[in-house]
């Protein structure tokens, strides 16, 4: 792999676990089931459990620090 920088081959390829972005309108949304009793939170506790950190793997350069997604 060739750095997109700085055409260097020393690029080292990591995982980095990424954490989906989370928006001002969902977290109203999470207030919101918060409000209804057992059944808002049962679909809370769906919700939390169902977001996980995806896995990308990162390109770091050696040579310049350049970072990019593969
Ligand atoms: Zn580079």
């Amino acid at each position: 792999m060739v750095c997109c920088r700085c055409g260097s081959t020393n690029v080292f390829v990591t995982p980095v676990a990424e954490q989906r972005p989370r928006g001002c309108l969902l977290t109203l949304f999470y207030i919101f089931l918060l409000c209804i009793p057992v059944i808002g939170w049962i679909a809370l506790f769906m919700l939390i459990r169902g977001r996980r950190s995806r896995i990308v793997t990162y390109a770091v350069c050696q040579n310049c620090g350049k970072r990019r997604k593969v």
